[in-house]
């Protein structure tokens, strides 16, 4: 099955790399598209491209059915209702949306938690926020497996907001989010979930889970380029500020005063990337056509596989060694070869891994790994025998640095 969607579905696979066929491992970074969402795109811009919500003519109304469609697929997909998905360009602004969206309604006994494996989009948003505000800033720690140490739990409960990844995009690690969600519910303490490394790899149901906000990119789930999307809870977002003003995010302007549109479109100010918005839409379908709980078997296997031959190479894995605890990626250090150097020599075999500190400073300093480390990170298009080449130019590299 691999091979056939790699062939038929993803035109990119076509390319050579320093005359190399291309074995790309760096979807954590971002995925391939297929072509069923490069026709979607361009179907739209062929046959329904207009702005959305706004003109009254025939082709401003199929892009509007067009993109409120996307709205509804992506709400069905995570579990929630239409009204409370809001589009961003990706996670990074989406989480900046709920921070902008309290600025003003923290006091300085509000902390707010964080966990040390953040990515700087879901770290540093927080940081600022609790300096502004002079409340504390609570950081949960990890154990030497790479999982969170559950006896700070503690912080949950003393802060307003924790804001935790539901998988680390270094470790791989998997949290427990209905769990952090349990305990702050106890203190009406607020979760806000970066999803980035889990809603493009596992089925996500944000009631199930009982978070607040929950944020993930289009583009690390083989859409566009463009889109993001922010969940809320209704009344979340009822009571929290937008984070841009103007455009279609009013309801009524007057010299002295202005009142905002209802939900979502209270936080959807400017003209949204309605092309991408649309490639989203198809690239749910496809990932919803191969099913999701396949995408996470398929995942957990090659997971499984690449920490074992991984190992066997020698070099040291960062994160848990359980597959099942982990998503699809490992992030390694072979021997004292910079991570740089690694994914040079692997790009001349064709190999795309990413090297450095994947926008967790924190974390590599907490694991004593000032240089960062290299990651492979997996998807729908991915074998075993791309990790067999992996392991196989390490072991290369390996004698080469003696
Ligand atoms: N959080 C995590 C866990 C990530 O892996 C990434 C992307 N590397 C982001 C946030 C930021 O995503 P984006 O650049 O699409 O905003």
């Amino acid at each position: 099955m691999i091979e056939a969607i790699r062939k038929e579905d993803f035109p990119i696979f076509q390319k050579r790399i320093n005359d190399k066929e291309l074995i790309y491992l760096d979807s954590a970074a971002t995925t391939q598209r297929p072509k069923q969402v490069i026709d979607a795109v361009r179907d739209f811009w062929e046959n329904k491209n207009a702005n959305v919500a706004r003109s009254l003519h025939t082709l401003a109304e199929e892009a509007t059915t067009a993109y409120e469609e996307v709205r509804k697929k992506v709400a069905r997909f995570i579990g929630c209702s239409e009204n409370e998905i809001i589009f961003t360009r990706n996670t990074t602004e989406a989480i900046n949306f709920v921070m902008r969206g309290y600025e003003n309604k923290l006091g300085s006994r509000d902390n707010i938690t964080t966990t040390i494996m953040e990515h700087h989009s879901n770290f540093v948003p927080w940081q600022w926020l609790a300096k502004k505000r002079s409340s504390e800033f609570l950081v949960i720690d990890i154990n030497d497996d790479g999982t969170l140490n559950e006896s700070e739990f503690d912080k949950i409960d003393r802060a307003r907001i924790v804001a935790i990844t539901m998988a680390s995009n270094v470790l791989g690690t998997i949290n427990d989010i209905k769990r952090v969600c349990k305990i702050a519910k106890e203190t009406g303490t607020m979760v806000v979930v970066d999803a980035a490394q889990a809603a493009p790899h596992m089925k996500i149901d944000v009631k199930e889970l009982g978070c607040d906000f929950l944020a993930f990119s289009g583009h690390k789930m083989l859409a566009p380029f463009g889109v993001g999307v922010l969940y809320g809870k209704r009344e979340r977002l009822e009571e929290m500020d937008p984070a841009l003003y103007g455009s279609e995010m009013i309801k009524k302007v007057s010299v002295e005063e202005s009142e905002w549109n209802d939900i979502p479109q209270k936080f959807e100010a400017g003209t949204p990337a309605v092309d991408a918005i649309v490639g989203l839409g198809a690239a749910i379908d496809y990932l919803n056509d191969i099913g999701m709980h396949k995408i996470r078997q398929h995942e957990i296997e090659l997971t499984s596989f690449a920490l074992d031959s991984l190992s066997d190479c020698g070099v040291k894995i960062v994160g848990p060694l359980d597959a099942k605890k982990r998503t699809g990626l490992v992030s390694f250090v072979l021997d004292n070869i910079h991570p740089h150097d690694v994914s040079l020599l692997l790009d001349r075999e064709g190999i795309a891994i990413r090297s450095g500190h994947h926008c967790a400073m924190p974390l590599h300093t907490r694991l004593g790994l000032p240089q960062g480390t290299s990651r492979a990170s997996f998807y729908i298009y991915n074998s075993q025998k791309d990790i067999e080449a992996l392991v196989q130019s390490l072991k290369k590299i390996k004698q080469m640095f003696g």
